[in-house]
């Protein structure tokens, strides 16, 4: 069988390692599609702002995220993740006050700083999903909903309101073998992989989760 040529080239890492990763316009919608699941959990009004954290690299990951943003009729702003762009966070908090961001990381964190905001003021009353480098920075600071988002290869996982991970069960098979998530895809893609070792920590679990979305769900170690 012909694979499908991909329309966008991202990338995922692996153990430090860049990997470039095609996909086409169709599977970022499909995924995007899925993240409406996840995303609808929180209840947040059409015409909320969510500011996107991420680097182009990572379009694969975001791209379907801000589409479930916009399917769910709210608006997105997008800042680099980088400490020279921490400024464009803190200037989006203030100009459009978003009910959420995703993808904060350590560089914004640390950028905040260097550009002398205080990141718990920036943060304030909203949900953050962050990556795991930042994660326990900002699940201390006080006045916040502290979420986790982990990439795993092309897919971005995100906690859902109940506290989950979800995995598009559709399009992916995940499996945990050494503790490390493995996945394989399920559907036709640009790329398929078969027990793809993301390198993130995780374990399968069978929890049915309270939110109501029937995907699996990822439990990290
Ligand atoms: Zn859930």
């Amino acid at each position: 069988m012909n694979t499908p040529r991909p329309d966008v080239i991202g990338s995922y890492t692996v153990g430090g390692r860049m990997h470039f990763y095609g996909s086409r316009r169709t599977e970022l919608d499909r995924a995007g599609v899925n993240m409406v699941r996840t995303l609808k959990s929180f209840g947040f009004s059409p015409g909320s702002v969510i500011t996107n954290v991420s680097t182009t690299p990572e379009v694969i990951q975001f791209a379907p995220f801000e589409y479930a943003v916009q399917i769910l009729g709210m608006y997105g702003t997008n800042a680099d993740l980088s400490p020279y762009d921490a400024g464009r966070v803190e200037s989006l908090s203030r100009q459009f006050n978003p009910v959420a961001m995703m993808g904060v990381g350590r560089e914004t964190l640390d950028g905040l700083k260097m550009l002398g905001h205080d990141a718990a003021r920036v943060f304030k009353g909203r949900t953050i999903w962050a990556r795991p480098d930042a994660y326990e920075d900002v699940k201390a600071m006080p006045g916040l909903d502290a979420r986790r988002c982990v990439l795993a290869g092309p897919v971005l996982l995100f906690d859902c309101a109940s506290g989950n991970l979800h995995l598009d069960s559709r399009e992916w098979a995940g499996s945990a073998e050494g503790d490390e998530l493995r996945l394989t895809s399920r559907q036709v893609r640009a790329e398929p992989v078969v027990d793809l070792g993301t390198g993130v920590k995780a374990r399968m679990s069978d929890v049915a989760c309270r939110c109501g979305n029937h995907d699996a769900v990822v439990e990290l170690l």
